[in-house]
C-alpha cells in the first residue's frame, strides 16, 4: 500500500526544518537541538497535540478499509485510548513522537528553548502513559502503541496491527 503523508513535509518545510536539519549542531549524547522560537515551539506543540491529527486518521482509514470496527477516544477508559476494539479487548494509541519521547530522534529532540519546561511537560506525558497502560492492563485490555513515525512504513504498521489485533 502506497500513502502520501503530505503533513510530514508540510510541517517541518513550512518552519524551515528540512533545510536546517542537517546544519544543526548535534550537542553530546546524540540529541538534537531545534530551532524554533518560544513562539513557534507553543504552536507547533498545540497542533502535535491535537485529538485527531493526521497519523490516526492514516491508521483509522487502514484499519476502517479492512473491516476493522472500533470506538474512538473512549473516555471512561484510563488514558482515553485513541481506538478501542471492545470485543477484542484491546486498544491502540497513536502516539506522536515529541510529546510521547520516542526513542526515535524526533522523540529525542531537545527544545533549545523553555527546554526544561517542555521537558518537564514530556516526562509527565511519559509517566502517565505507563501508568495508564498499567491500569489498562489490569482492566484486561492489552494495548499496542503505533508511533507517528512508523507510518511512513504502513505495511509494517499494518502487519503490526493485524496480528496484534487478530483477523
Ligand atoms: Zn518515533
Amino acid at each position: 500500500m502506497r500513502v502520501n503523508f503530505p503533513w510530514a513535509t508540510h510541517k517541518f518545510e513550512e518552519r524551515g526544518w528540512r533545510a536546517r536539519l542537517h546544519i544543526i549542531p548535534r550537542a553530546y549524547c546524540g540529541f538534537m537541538v531545534d530551532v524554533l522560537t518560544p513562539e513557534q515551539r507553543r504552536e507547533n506543540m498545540s497542533r502535535i497535540r491535537s485529538a485527531n491529527t493526521k497519523p490516526e486518521m492514516v491508521v483509522r482509514r487502514m484499519l476502517h478499509a479492512r473491516g476493522y470496527r472500533y470506538r474512538l477516544h473512549v473516555r471512561d477508559l484510563p488514558g482515553s485510548p485513541d481506538l478501542v476494539f471492545p470485543r477484542r479487548r484491546k486498544v491502540v494509541f497513536v502516539n506522536g513522537c515529541f510529546w510521547h519521547v520516542h526513542s526515535c530522534r524526533f522523540g529525542q529532540v531537545v527544545p533549545a528553548t523553555n527546554s526544561a519546561f517542555w521537558e518537564k511537560k514530556r516526562l509527565a506525558t511519559v509517566s502517565r502513559d505507563e501508568r495508564k497502560t498499567a491500569e489498562l492492563s489490569a482492566l484486561g485490555w492489552d494495548v499496542m502503541t503505533v508511533w507517528e513515525c512508523e507510518i511512513r512504513d504502513l505495511d509494517m504498521v499494518e502487519r503490526r496491527l493485524v496480528s496484534f489485533l487478530g483477523q
